[in-house]
């Protein structure tokens, strides 16, 4: 299952036919006073910010799928989140506009009933005041059709959002599996839009997501769902954190082998088995700050000579080497 965001709702006139369209998906159909109806785009063919692009194929089997589904929040479907109802579902085809491909822009144009309840004040007045809410579909694609190569972008290798020979990656979706809802998303999916150049050649998505989820305190969603080059991305950096962590453990080994041998050294009577321990429970900070200490106090016991220091030939006399002299 993926989610796919797009759009805005805004408020749609209650009518006749409306009434009796929402009558056919309540028990007791509601008052027609306390029903609130907008219209809301669920997707269109434009190519979105991860880098998917619905079909116009795709968007006319959707709407179907769509009709009777509950718009939830966050993609939390607890009971009591459950928000709207589509009881409309179409697509929608401008005569004027195209999207960046050069094709008519279509979009899948659902329109949905609430009740005015006290719970659902807020919301209802932020769409009465075009305060947009985006949502987000989600749906299962039988076929995702890499742009650059025409193959299924989940095998090809080529990467969502990677330029290849100029030319932008990205996936034409086709062939809904099917529809599970839609949702109002209140805090943005982690692969946010817009987010900064891409480093160490991931793409922006896979940038923002490491943004979201090693960001302390950063709001993370209940159900993180990954692409393969994401995965892929994932991998990479805890494969370098890893050897990371192990050169770092190789060092402060070291370390406190050295700081046992001086600490012996200045200290004979203390047991070498209690000061390996003790350095075995201290930081590098900690361990660096006592072998500084501890080489200051060893050189008083036992002046160190440094393994460069000429050493006096082995039997030899001073002025051996006097027979050399020019
Ligand atoms: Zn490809």
């Amino acid at each position: 299952m993926e989610h796919y965001r797009k759009a805005a709702a805004q408020p749609a006139p209650l009518d006749e036919d409306t009434l009796r369209r929402i009558g056919q998906f309540a028990k007791t159909p509601p008052a027609a006073e306390s029903l609130f109806v907008f219209s809301v785009v669920l997707c269109d063919n434009e190519i979105d910010r991860d880098w998917d692009q619905f079909s116009t194929a795709a968007l006319t089997a959707l709407a179907p799928m769509m009709v009777g589904k509950t718009g939830i929040f966050d993609h939390n479907p607890q009971a009591g989140n459950q928000l709207a109802r589509l009881f409309d579902c179409r697509v929608e085809v401008s005569d004027t506009r195209r999207n960046s491909l050069g094709e008519p822009y279509a979009a899948l144009v659902g329109r949905a009933y609430m009740v005015r309840s006290e719970k659902n004040r807020d919301f209802i007045a932020d769409i009465e005041a075009g305060i947009k809410k985006e949502v987000s579909i989600s749906c299962s694609m039988g076929r995702q059709t890499c742009s650059i190569c025409g193959k299924d972008i989940r095998r090809c290798g080529h990467t969502r959002g990677r330029q290849y020979a100029g030319r932008r990656c990205f996936a034409v979706l086709d062939e809904p599996g099917d529809a599970y809802e839609w949702s109002f998303v209140a805090v943005p999916a982690q692969r946010a839009a817009g987010v900064t150049k891409a480093k160490k050649g991931g793409t922006p998505m896979e940038e923002a997501m490491f943004k979201s989820l090693f960001t302390p305190g950063a709001a993370l969603p209940d159900e993180l769902l990954l692409r393969g080059s994401e995965v892929q991305a994932l991998r990479g950096e805890i494969e370098a954190l890893q050897k990371q962590a192990a050169l770092g453990e190789q060092y402060r080994a070291a370390l406190a082998g050295e700081v046992t041998r001086l600490a012996c050294l200045a200290q004979p009577q203390l047991p070498r088995r209690t000061m390996e321990a003790v350095c075995g429970r201290l930081t590098v900070e900690e361990l660096t700050e006592l072998e500084k200490a501890y080489r200051a106090a060893a050189a008083n016991v036992l002046p160190l000579q440094p393994q460069t220091a000429p050493r006096p030939a082995a039997g030899g006399k001073p002025g051996a080497d006097a027979g050399f002299r020019i």
